[in-house]
């Protein structure tokens, strides 16, 4: 395809997509339209596991991450203090194959009704903790190597010998994902501009030319340059240039929702080990993160200026760390996503398409989910396929919509001791999509075959927060466990499982020591 591609912004969104354009179509112009005076958005970024595979289509290997951007790897979040009780639990990703998971149960496992083939799809491990009061921590993979400072890499010397790329020396046991400083990772990316043959034009775009269809033709730059163009990603951040001082699109607030609408980012050093996870902490007023990057953490406090003012913040950090960390300046934002993020010629992508709040880490997620979508809905790109641009538009409006469900159910805890927490429930409206799920969560805990869920998070982790957040009621917990016979059916097992848990963990390599070996 011979067009003429450019994506204004420079930032972590901008040079992902021209990465990821450049290798989608290696015939096509690209250049990156980035203003040399402007910021980007670099505060302690947490990922997903999907991350990897961009950097794997884009051929950037993790090892390069980790030596020249001070990337770590994740398994998972702590969450801190979620239900006010000092308690924490941690969700991590995935195990492929599912051969440690929740849902461990064929017909020889500890987890179903001894020797039946079952239909029933519940998961007896969850119920059983649930049941004794705990959260997952104990049974579950990504919790387990995170506590014990490890990642789910078990050094192979057979690899070793037949591989110069260091991460195959390793077996993987489970998905991981990164942490960086998107400012970084967006200078590494554009370092690589040369020698994939992208364009890079210096400037600030300040208007358009639309065509007779509302394509646009051309952008302008501040100092009159125009470019001509066939296709534009805007990658513009909050400043959402096309998207909405261009087209207008409709944005949809999750505000009524989720009442976080400002952060505060700041540094912390980090001179002892290197922890495997993001820290989620709850606040009076909010939550702060707490990301481990190069050799300190970055972190902030994410709240809701309703309850609070930037000085009240500061002070509560200060008390909370016994330390006087200098705040970066202060970011505020509207949660939500724009309902049409592909317009016309221009498709969003990044901040620019919209942002719900850093919990869960959701948002660079959303761009390599935005790119990956390209390849199915390419014809949208090629000849501006209306139909498909549609198709796009709506799929993009389901997955953020669950993923707005997911944080919304963070909030559902115990936390009680400040206005902010006290008042959660009553001052912010339940995301329609999570009603049915939050009516079925009266009487039952899920099944892993429910539908309501959709496809952003796995029904584990719906598993993993409820149990966190002691979320289900003792009188449904009670009465599965006995309707499933959960004691008789899980018996002698769960220490076995522990103990597996507790051998693979052995296994597998210590997070510094990897980095070590990353670097080295
Ligand atoms: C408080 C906070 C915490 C976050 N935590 C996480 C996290 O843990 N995990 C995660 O995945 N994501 C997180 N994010 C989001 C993440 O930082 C962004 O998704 C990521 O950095 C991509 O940003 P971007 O490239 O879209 O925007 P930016 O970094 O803002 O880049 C946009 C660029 O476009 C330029 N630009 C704007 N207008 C024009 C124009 N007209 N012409 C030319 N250039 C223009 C800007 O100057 C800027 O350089 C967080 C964000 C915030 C605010």
């Amino acid at each position: 395809m011979k067009k003429r591609l450019l994506i204004v912004g420079g930032g972590t969104a901008g040079w992902l997509t021209a990465m990821f354009v450049r290798k989608m179509f290696p015939e096509a112009e690209v250049t990156v339209i980035e203003d040399k005076n402007s910021k980007v958005i670099g505060v302690g970024e947490s990922t997903v596991p999907a991350i990897l595979d961009v950097f794997n289509f884009i051929d950037i290997p993790i090892e390069e991450l980790i030596k020249n951007c001070g990337a770590t790897i994740k398994n998972s979040i702590k969450f801190t203090n979620w239900n006010g009780d000092g308690d924490s639990y941690y969700h991590g990703f995935d195990v492929p194959g599912k051969s440690i998971s929740l849902y461990n149960f064929s017909k020889a496992s500890p987890y179903s009704f001894k020797d039946i083939d079952t239909d029933c799809d519940k998961s007896f491990l969850f119920l059983n903790q649930l049941h004794k009061g705990k959260n997952l921590n104990e049974v579950d993979f990504p919790s387990k190597l995170s506590m014990d400072y490890k990642i789910p890499l078990v050094f192979d010397q057979k690899k070793k010998i037949n591989s110069n790329n260091k991460i195959e020396h390793f077996n993987q046991c489970c998905y991981y994902a990164l942490h960086f400083n998107g400012q970084i990772v967006s200078k590494y990316l554009r370092s690589f501009s040369h020698e994939r043959n992208i364009s890079i034009v210096n400037g600030l775009v300040i208007d358009c030319d639309l065509d007779q269809n509302k394509n646009i033709k051309s952008v302008l730059l501040e100092d009159n340059r125009r470019i001509d163009c066939d296709f534009i990603f805007d990658c513009t951040g909050f400043s959402r240039f096309f998207i909405d001082k261009i087209y207008k699109s409709e944005f949809k607030s999750y505000k009524k929702y989720l009442p976080i609408k400002r952060a505060i980012p700041f540094y912390l050093d980090n001179k002892k080990r290197i922890p495997p996870y993001t820290e989620a902490i709850s606040m009076k007023n909010g939550w702060m993160w707490k990301i481990p990057v190069e050799e300190r953490f970055g972190c902030g406090y994410a709240f809701d200026s309703d309850y609070c003012t930037d000085e009240e913040c500061y002070e509560e950090i200060c008390k909370f760390l016994n330390f006087e960390p200098e705040f970066k300046s202060p970011i505020s934002f509207e949660p939500g996503y724009y309902k049409k993020v592909w317009n016309n010629n221009v498709l969003s992508l990044g901040l620019s398409s919209g942002f719900i709040e850093p919990l869960e880490a959701t948002s660079i997620w959303v761009t390599v989910m935005s790119l990956t979508m390209l390849t199915k809905y390419i014809a949208g790109i090629v000849d501006l396929n209306s139909n498909i641009i549609n198709e796009y538009n709506i799929d993009f409006e389901k997955k953020t919509d669950s993923i707005l469900n997911i944080v919304y159910f963070h909030y559902l805890n115990k936390r009680k001791d400040t206005p902010f927490w006290k008042e959660f429930r009553e001052k912010n409206q339940h995301p329609e999509s999570i009603v049915e799920i939050l009516e079925t969560f009266k009487y039952r805990t899920p099944f892993k075959s429910d539908k309501m869920f959709y496809d952003s998070f796995a029904i584990e982790s719906w598993l993993i927060v409820a149990a966190g957040n002691k979320y289900f009621s003792n009188d449904v917990i009670e009465n599965e466990f006995l309707t499933y016979n959960v004691r008789e059916n899980i018996i002698n097992n769960v220490n076995h499982h522990k103990e597996n848990l507790r051998k693979v963990s052995g296994m597998c390599v210590e997070h510094d020591s990897f980095i070590k070996y990353m670097r080295g």
